[in-house]
C-alpha cells in the first residue's frame, strides 16, 4: 500500500504545481506517473545534435497573468523569447497570424497603414457579431481567401474536422494584426525557461515532501492507493470512469505523429516554425528546434507533425457534441469526494501553459484558503 496525504495522478503542470503547493505546507505528496519522465507534454531534452528539443511539441510560454508569471520565475530563469510563425502559401513563406505583409503578398497590394488595413478587411471580410463555429470566427477575421488558403484544410488536417465542426474558440486563438507586428501572441510577457522546462519541472517537483513514481500506470496500482486527504488527476477524464459513458460516442482527442530527422546543414528552414496550411502535404507543420533560444550546433533538428486519431491524447476536440459526452463524466467527477480533476484532459478543456499554472493555483487557494501560492519560506 502506497502511503501520502495528497495522490497526484500525471507529473505534467497542473499535477506538479499541485505537488510543489502541498509540499510547501507540509504535506507528503505521491506523483504517478505513466510516462518515463516528468513535465508532461512540455518534457524537453538535449538531442544527439546538442539541440535542446521537446519531444511532445514546441512549447512557447505566454501569460498576462502576474501570479502565474512570478510563480514561474521562482522556479527557473527565463528569457524573453517571442514566437513567430511562417505559413507556406503559394511557395511564399508569409507571417501567421496574418498582418499586412500577409495581405500585401496574397493580393498584390500596397496596404502601408493600419488606417488601411482596417479599411481593407472590413470589405473584405464576413461578419459574424457571434461566430456559431471556427468557419465563421476565421470569415470574420480574415475573410474567404484567407480562410480558404491558411485556416480550412490546416483545421482539417489538425482535428480531422473542418472548422464548421469546431467551436469558434480554436479558430479564435490567432489573432489578426492590423499592422507589420509578426509575434505569434501579444502578451506581456513571453519566455523561454533558461535550461529548458524539463529543468523547470525538477525545481517545482524537487521539494523533499514530493515523490515522483515513474513508469506507473495509476490504474493498474488504483486498489492499493487508499487513506489519502485529497487525490488530484489530471488524465483523460473518460479513462478515469472506465468510457462508460463512450458507449455510443467516444469522447474525441487528437494525437500528433512526430518524425525527427537530422538535417546535415546548419539551418533547414527560417523560422522555428513553418506551417503548412494546404492540401499538398499530409503534415501541419515542421519545428526546427535550433532557432529557439539561438541555439548552436553543425547539423540540424526537424521534426515534422502528423496530427492523428490514434496515440496518446493531447487535444481535447471543442465541439458541441464532445461538450455534451464531457458534461456526463463531468456530473460523475463532481460526485466523488476528496478526488478533483485538473488540467487539459481532465477537464477536457484546450487550455493554453499558463491558463494550466492558473488552474492549478487557484485550485489549491480554493481547498487550502490560501489566496497566495504556496512559497518556501525565506531562511
Ligand atoms: N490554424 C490554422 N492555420 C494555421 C495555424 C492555426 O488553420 O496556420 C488553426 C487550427 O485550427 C489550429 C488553431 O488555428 O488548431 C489554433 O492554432 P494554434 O497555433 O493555437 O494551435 P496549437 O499551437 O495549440 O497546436
Amino acid at each position: 500500500m502506497r502511503k501520502a496525504d495528497i495522490i497526484i495522478i500525471g507529473a505534467g503542470i497542473s499535477g506538479a504545481v499541485l505537488a510543489q503547493q502541498y509540499a510547501e505546507i507540509g504535506k507528503k505528496v505521491l506523483v504517478i506517473e505513466k510516462r518515463n519522465h516528468i513535465a508532461g507534454n512540455c518534457y524537453d531534452y538535449m538531442d544527439g545534435n546538442g539541440i535542446l528539443v521537446s519531444k511532445y511539441g514546441a512549447h512557447l510560454f505566454h501569460t498576462n497573468d502576474e501570479q502565474v508569471w512570478d510563480y514561474v520565475n521562482r522556479h527557473s530563469k527565463w528569457y524573453h523569447w517571442e514566437h513567430k510563425v511562417l505559413a507556406k502559401v503559394d511557395e511564399s513563406l508569409l507571417p501567421i497570424p496574418v498582418n499586412i505583409t500577409t495581405v500585401n503578398t496574397i493580393f498584390g497590394l500596397t496596404i502601408s497603414s493600419e488606417i488601411e488595413m482596417k479599411k481593407w478587411l472590413d470589405q473584405n471580410r464576413e461578419t459574424y457579431l457571434n461566430p456559431a463555429n471556427g468557419k465563421e470566427a476565421a470569415l470574420n477575421k480574415v475573410g474567404a481567401v484567407r480562410y480558404e488558403k491558411m485556416f480550412r484544410h490546416y483545421t482539417k488536417k489538425q482535428w480531422d474536422k473542418y472548422p464548421e465542426e469546431l467551436d469558434a474558440s480554436v479558430l479564435d486563438r490567432i489573432p489578426v494584426r492590423m499592422n507589420y507586428d509578426v509575434r505569434y501572441f501579444s502578451d506581456t510577457y513571453q519566455a523561454l525557461p533558461v535550461g529548458g522546462y524539463t529543468q523547470l519541472f525538477e525545481a517545482i517537483l524537487g521539494h523533499p515532501n514530493i515523490e515522483v513514481q515513474l513508469e506507473t500506470d495509476f490504474f493498474d496500482i488504483k486498489d492499493e492507493i487508499t487513506g489519502y486527504e485529497k487525490l488530484f488527476y489530471t488524465g483523460p477524464i473518460d479513462r478515469f470512469f472506465e468510457f462508460k459513458h463512450s458507449l455510443e460516442d467516444k469522447l474525441e482527442y487528437r494525437s500528433i505523429n512526430f518524425v525527427s530527422e537530422t538535417v546535415d546543414t546548419e539551418y533547414f528552414q527560417e523560422n522555428s516554425v513553418v506551417n503548412y496550411p494546404g492540401n499538398e502535404v499530409d503534415f501541419t507543420r515542421i519545428i526546427e528546434y535550433k532557432h529557439f533560444g539561438n541555439q548552436k550546433s553543425e547539423r540540424t533538428t526537424v521534426v515534422k507533425e502528423y496530427t492523428t486519431g490514434e496515440g496518446d491524447p493531447y487535444y481535447p476536440v471543442p465541439n458541441a457534441k464532445n461538450q455534451q459526452i464531457y458534461e456526463k463524466y463531468k456530473v460523475d467527477a463532481d460526485a466523488l469526494i476528496d478526488v478533483y480533476f485538473v488540467g487539459r484532459l481532465a477537464n477536457y478543456k484546450y487550455f493554453n501553459m499558463d491558463q494550466a499554472f492558473k488552474n492549478a493555483l487557484d485550485l489549491f487557494g480554493i481547498l487550502e484558503s490560501s489566496p497566495e501560492p504556496a512559497f518556501k519560506k525565506a531562511v
